[in-house]
């Protein structure tokens, strides 16, 4: 991907001194940049490079991305790596039964009983050694995101290798961790979305970086309201009952019976309606399982509209939805950093989100939207959201700040320039 995007398109959202710095930051930056994740589209890791390497490209700094491939057998043992390194869930109850009625001693005793198989750990390495043959590495600094192509470090030639990590490995399976920590270990730097992420027991430069959302994006610019009506129209929603949303992945971590469930309680005492819309990403196969069981829990409730993209929704569908909604919901278990609130926020939405991730940073509990742990919970929030616009309405002015402040682009460029200049050495300018 070489297409380039001029940084100064942000102009009315930043002003031009933020802009102007990272011209300047750019300048000093000698080399090429590349991106390796597993996946072109689905998830926040996609987005956010969909992005960031035209605006690079646009700073001048030559910027690729690749994508590893794998069959099925990898990529679900790296789903297996990514629900074992989210760690144990506080309240478990709902993650250890929901769709698996048949497990005998929950979530956790599966997935030690799965990491132990060393037929995972090969079937990792395997593809992992595939890909590395496979793919020309020649980045000066070579950013590998999330534990999937981690292992792919074993074949560095050159240059600076940054492990992005977009997930909370701060409670990990220990058996899937410390596999995994042997080729962590061995980056240059490795960075995290928050604090509460990072893990104690790596040698390596650790960096915190929030992720971003692109303000100019299909999935974040105005829209005209017949641009949004015509999307409502397209799948059947009609506007005569407020609307919650909750855009994910179908993904047990994003809990969406928990979202169900405070919707029903909340449509007790205010008539609603819920959209539930998702994607499943290429490198997730437990998508599908998950879209049935939440089909079958939805079932008999026409103001339910659990909505899959296939092919995937486009962004200003997802943009249409969020737009359309009077709450948004992102009721996660477990989170990464959460990107949808962040594009909840922007739209000047109230969000009510789960306690946990990467939620806290853009959910200011009682400024920009609700934090919750249980779905009474959430269905308090979202009675008193709907009961009183004002207060929905002031949340989410103050949510569309935070977002300006905060999680823009613009602002995450500026971070993985400085990191840059950090490995580059004394000749740096930081
Ligand atoms: N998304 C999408 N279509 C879908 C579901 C999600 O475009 O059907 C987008 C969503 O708008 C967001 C990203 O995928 O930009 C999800 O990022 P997030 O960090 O919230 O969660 P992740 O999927 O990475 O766990």
């Amino acid at each position: 991907m070489t297409d380039k995007r001029s940084i100064w398109d942000y102009e009315d959202i930043t002003g031009r001194q933020p802009l102007e710095y990272l011209e300047l930051l750019s300048e000093n930056i000698t080399g090429k940049v590349q991106h390796i994740n597993a996946t072109y589209s689905g998830g926040g890791v996609a987005e956010i490079l969909t992005s960031l390497v035209p605006l690079f490209n646009g700073l001048g700094i030559e910027t690729v991305w690749d994508v590893i491939r794998g069959n099925d057998e990898f990529f679900s043992v790296t789903k297996s790596f990514h629900n074992a390194l989210h760690g144990s869930v506080g309240d478990a109850t709902d993650i250890r039964t929901y769709g698996q009625p048949d497990a005998p001693d929950g979530l956790e005793s599966q997935i030690n009983e799965l990491n132990m198989k060393k037929e995972m750990f090969e079937t990792y390495l395997h593809w992992n050694e595939i890909n590395a043959n496979e793919m020309n590495i020649d980045g000066d600094f070579v950013f590998m995101h999330d534990p999937q192509p981690a292992a792919m470090i074993r074949t560095k030639e050159k240059g600076n290798w940054i492990w992005r990590c977009h997930i909370d490995v701060s409670n990990p399976d220990t058996h899937v961790w410390n596999f995994l920590r042997d080729f962590i270990s061995g980056y240059d730097a490795a960075v995290f979305s928050t604090p509460l992420f990072t893990r104690p027991d790596l040698g390596n430069k650790r960096f915190l970086m929030a992720p971003s959302i692109d303000p100019l994006s299909d999935k974040n610019v105005e829209l005209l309201q017949s641009e949004i009506d015509a999307v409502l129209d397209r799948y059947g929603i009609t506007r005569d009952k407020p609307i919650i949303t909750q855009v994910s992945r179908f993904d047990r971590l994003k809990d969406l019976p928990g979202t169900i469930d405070a919707y029903k309680l909340a449509k007790k005492q205010i008539d609603c309606q819920l959209i539930l819309a998702g994607g499943v990403a290429s490198d997730d196969p437990e998508g599908l399982e998950v879209y049935q069981e939440i089909m079958k829990k939805a079932e008999g409730d026409e103001d339910i509209h659990v909505l899959i993209g296939s092919p995937p929704f486009s962004e200003i569908e997802i943009n249409a939805f969020q737009r359309a909604s009077d709450v948004i919901m992102q009721k996660s278990l477990k989170e990464g950093f959460g990107l949808v609130v962040s594009e909840g926020l922007w739209k000047g939405k109230p969000v009510i989100g789960g306690a946990t991730g990467g939620i806290p940073l853009q959910i200011l509990d009682g400024v920009t939207g609700y934090l919750v742990n249980s779905a009474e919970g959430a269905a308090h929030r979202i009675v008193s959201l709907l009961k009183n616009p004002e207060l929905a309405q002031r949340l989410g002015e103050n949510g569309r700040e935070h977002v300006r402040n905060n999680f823009l682009i613009t602002r995450q460029i500026k971070d993985y320039l400085l990191l840059m200049l950090s490995l580059e050495g004394p000749s740096g300018v930081v």
